[in-house]
């Protein structure tokens, strides 16, 4: 058995649907349990929607129902021809649902996360039924099971907690026989429901991986895969580094220093479950099924490096303080300060008098900075990028290091720091200068490689 997942991008319209029901077909062989994401930009206008509606503008809000309920249908109806009638007033009932709630929400005038969950599930309801139509219709022996009563969460609205033993029991139950019989269970993503009401919860934004490897885990699915619309993860961002390729395999945790520090294809986190029991999870691209993907694992070749990472917008903190030798604490009453004023801290290098740390988010910055005066002497440089080198055996032995200082040429360095795994090498460098050092850094660890 082995769990597809396909984002709202490979469902977007009539046409990705037809796509996703022939990469579907082509694994039938091997049990194939299906999830799928809302088509792309529902769950933005969902959630627009609904505050919308709670801010007391109805009619707003009613109008952006009828868009979403217009290009379903259309979908429908460009999928399914005359056939389409069933899934149609299937979908309809549920926008009338959703509007009756936005008229709700407009008469409260309050939104809590809650109310919130319910009408962004939406999307994915929508879509699994949609899909569940258009494989039938494509020849797939489908069947559609509500995600809500797979993914047993806690009743955290916004972000819930999936409980394991719970999806498992679930899983085994609604979802195995069908898979025995050879059929195929097709559900949404990201939502779910609390344990013991019943009451519809979401997993968090982007959150249809977690439920893809949710269940990928608890049913040891032979492995997973992620369906998006990019080749898979590259060894630099194309729009930075021309000469970006695919990398065929990665480490779990190379991919999640990758996706700090600026990769965006998923967010690790959200496979971790299926990761760390062995699961292969293979990131791959919808418009382009003939691809080999990215696999990523558990136990990647330890290469030393695997793929470069870089962003610009950064602005770096420094704190100077001849007394902070030998004090004890210190750090302590340091990130307190960051932690009170919600700013959270990403590069952090030290000596015996000063330390520098980078921060993204600078909304909070100015009521910082007045606290940590009363540490030090404090300094800011805004218009910073960071450009991180990341590799599993990046640090055994000292030459890769050397190799990138040295590649990285008379690019003015503001920090350096070595991830404590030893997997991470960061510069801090000017803004202006992300490109060119991540460009350098290309070409000195994959010379000579062309765009696919
Ligand atoms: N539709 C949800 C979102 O946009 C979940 C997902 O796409 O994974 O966040
Ligand atoms: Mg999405």
């Amino acid at each position: 058995m082995i769990v597809l997942k396909f984002g709202g991008t490979s469902v977007a319209d009539a046409e990705a649907i037809r796509r996703t029901a022939g990469i579907v077909a082509s694994r039938q062989d091997r049990s194939p349990i299906v999830f799928v994401s809302a088509l792309a930009g529902t769950t933005n206008a969902l959630i627009g929607l609904a505050e919308q509606a709670s801010r007391g503008q109805l009619i707003g809000a009613l109008r952006a129902v009828e868009n979403s309920r217009d290009r379903h249908m259309e979908q429908a109806e460009s999928l399914l021809g005359a056939d389409c009638d069933e899934v149609c007033e299937e979908m309809s009932a549920m926008f009338d649902e959703l509007a009756a709630l936005a008229e709700a929400l407009s008469v409260l005038g309050d939104l809590t996360p809650r109310s919130l969950d319910t009408i962004s599930a939406f999307g994915e309801q929508l879509s699994s039924l949609l899909c569940v139509a258009a494989f039938k219709a494509h020849g797939l022996p489908v069947e559609h099971v509500d995600a809500r009563q797979v993914m047993i969460t806690d009743a955290t609205y916004g972000l819930a907690e999936p409980d394991p033993d719970a999806i498992a029991e679930a899983g085994h139950r609604l979802l195995l026989p069908h898979v025995r019989e050879g059929r195929i269970p097709v559900l949404g993503g990201f939502i779910g429901s609390a344990k013991g009401s019943g009451i519809t919860t979401t997993l968090g934004r982007g959150g249809s991986d977690y439920s893809a490897s949710l269940v990928g885990a608890a049913l040891q699915a032979e492995s997973i895969e992620i369906w998006t619309d990019v080749d898979g993860m590259l060894t630099a961002d194309p729009r930075v580094v021309k000469q970006a390729r695919l990398i065929d395999v990665v480490g779990f945790e190379e991919a999640a220093e990758l996706a700090a520090f600026g990769a965006k294809v998923l967010h690790p986190m959200t496979i971790a479950p299926a990761v760390r029991k062995g699961i292969p999870v293979y990131v791959l691209n919808s418009r382009r099924p003939e691809g080999t993907g990215t696999l990523i694992t558990f136990d990647p070749p330890r290469r030393k490096v695997t793929a470069l990472a870089g962003k610009g917008d950064v602005t770096l903190v420094k704190v100077r303080n001849p007394r902070m030798l030998l004090t004890e604490g210190f750090m302590l009453t340091l990130f307190q300060a960051f932690a009170r004023h919600h700013t959270s801290v990403d590069v952090v290098a030290t000596s015996e008098i000063s330390v520098s740390v980078t921060v993204d988010e600078t909304t909070h910055l100015e009521a910082l900075v007045t606290d940590l005066r009363a540490l030090g002497d404090v300094s800011i440089d805004r218009n910073r990028g960071v450009v991180s080198i990341v590799g599993a055996a990046l640090a055994d032995g000292g030459s890769t290091m050397a190799r990138a200082l040295d590649a990285l040429g008379d690019i003015r360095l503001h920090m350096v720091s070595l991830s404590a795994t030893g997997i991470n090498l960061t510069v801090v460098v000017d803004a202006e200068h992300v490109q060119p050092a991540m460009q350098r850094l290309h070409d000195a660890f994959f010379p000579g490689e062309a765009a696919p």
